[in-house]
């Protein structure tokens, strides 16, 4: 599988981007996996940076039950 973000040409994350972000999250809240997610190294790491910075600032729940 591809990195999601290498494919769009991306190198930063937008922690406002909920959305974009919730898909690497799984129903319980936490960060998936690399294997799960697909993304290369640098932008899991990028992804995982984004979800904290999101639920810092309540964008994003710690753990989500919807
Ligand atoms: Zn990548």
């Amino acid at each position: 599988m591809e990195c999601y973000f290498c494919k769009q040409n991306s190198r930063e994350i937008d922690f406002k981007n909920v959305k974009l972000i919730k898909k690497f999250v799984t129903g319980l809240g936490k960060i998936r996996s690399r294997k799960a997610s697909g993304l290369c190294l640098f932008h899991q790491r990028r992804v995982a940076n984004a979800i904290k910075r999101a639920r810092n600032l309540g964008l994003l729940s710690p753990t989500s039950k919807s």
